[in-house]
């Protein structure tokens, strides 16, 4: 395997087919192959998957890092079996769209499975007898941890609505304890995402069904919305984990829940239609054909100095002329940059 998608760049479908000599697990809603291997010989089962929502592709190159890393014998798992998925929804993945091509969000679905997509997947898991899951997702760039960009969310999932933490849960809270604790990288950005209870969510229903599993959102921090150090982190934590023990630990319960609300790019103190107002942008990322293109759109506007941000730039010099309307591309020359329809046509934004 050769694998140049480091900059977790949109990698198309059909050169991810190509890339691995993957089975055939079976095939999405619009009859696309979904794609399966099994890595290793020991008996301990490991169950991997990305790609549900075919807009959050950082778990997919996580997984081709793991699957680089094991061929070239840099890691050692002598013990494990992994088996993994590296994309369950592909119709989503090829139009860079939440959900699948039936319409239905396959994180809605899994209890009723009535996508093929999610059928194949509970088959899957159940057939592999899996010590452990990690479901890969990205996570949207709102959320923060006190202010500090989430780079990456964890979260053991609960089993029923009490969150009880039971045996199982607090294992598997123990066993990612540890291994954070192993990797003595700065937790600083790392967030537990909220363990309420979603009966049709995948981690939830199978924490429900005794089968233990992490869910692992890579998120942006500041300067590396490519999501670069959540594909690093997410490789780490997974190899981590599965060398960790089961024995006390609480650096899981200790990382702070993450919080919503955190805005992209700030321009404050803007004259606009007599007033002061700070405003938000952020990109919005849609395909053409086979590649991302980005729009810019009005977030937000108005006194915005409680929100936490990515990046601001003071625009007090900045009157503009042009409306500005919430969610739509945005037009108006901010100095450090031009916008007309949401497309950047002079100057540049920080990432
Ligand atoms: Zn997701």
């Amino acid at each position: 395997m050769s694998y140049t998608y480091s900059n977790n760049q949109y990698l198309p479908y059909n050169e991810l087919i190509g890339l691995y000599n993957w089975e055939i697990l079976g095939y999405s809603s619009e009859e696309r192959p979904i794609l399966s291997t099994s890595i290793g010989t020991g008996a301990r089962k490991i169950c991997i998957w990305a790609g549900m929502h075919g807009n959050e592709t950082t778990g997919i190159h996580i997984i081709l890092e793991l699957i680089e890393l094991l061929q070239s014998k840099q890691i050692d798992l002598t013990d494990f079996t992994l088996h993994i998925i590296p994309v369950i929804n592909p119709d989503a993945y090829v139009r860079y769209t939440r959900r699948n091509g039936m319409g239905v969000d396959l994180n809605r679905d899994f209890r009723a499975f009535q996508t093929v997509e999610s059928a194949k997947l509970i088959g899957w898991i159940r057939m592999n007898e899996p010590e452990l899951c990690f479901n890969l997702h990205d996570q949207r760039t709102i959320f923060h941890v006190g202010g500090t960009s989430a780079f990456t969310s964890l979260l053991v999932p609960s089993s029923e609505v009490t969150r009880e933490i039971t045996p199982q849960r607090r294992a598997v809270m123990n066993r990612l304890g540890n291994a954070l604790a192993a990797m003595e990288h700065n937790l600083s950005g790392v967030g537990r995402y909220t363990d309420e209870f979603y009966p049709t969510a995948v981690g939830d229903y199978l924490m429900s069904q005794g089968i233990p599993n992490i869910l692992i959102e890579s998120g942006v921090a500041k300067g590396d919305l490519n999501r670069s150090q959540a594909r690093e982190f997410g490789v780490q934590v997974i190899i981590n984990t599965l060398k960790s023990d089961t024995e006390e630990c609480h650096v899981y319960g200790e990382l702070p829940v993450n919080q919503q609300g955190q805005l992209e790019w700030v321009f404050t103190n803007v004259l606009y239609a007599h007033m002061r107002v700070d405003v938000a942008v952020k990109r919005v990322v849609a395909m053409n054909g086979h590649h991302k293109a980005v729009i810019y759109t009005v977030d937000d506007l108005g006194d915005l100095a409680s929100r936490p941000r990515l990046y601001e730039i003071d625009a007090t010099a900045v009157g503009l002329a042009e409306a500005l309307i919430v969610d739509r591309p945005i037009t108006g020359d901010f100095g450090s940059v031009v916008f007309e329809d949401g497309i950047i046509i002079s100057g540049s934004l920080e990432e």
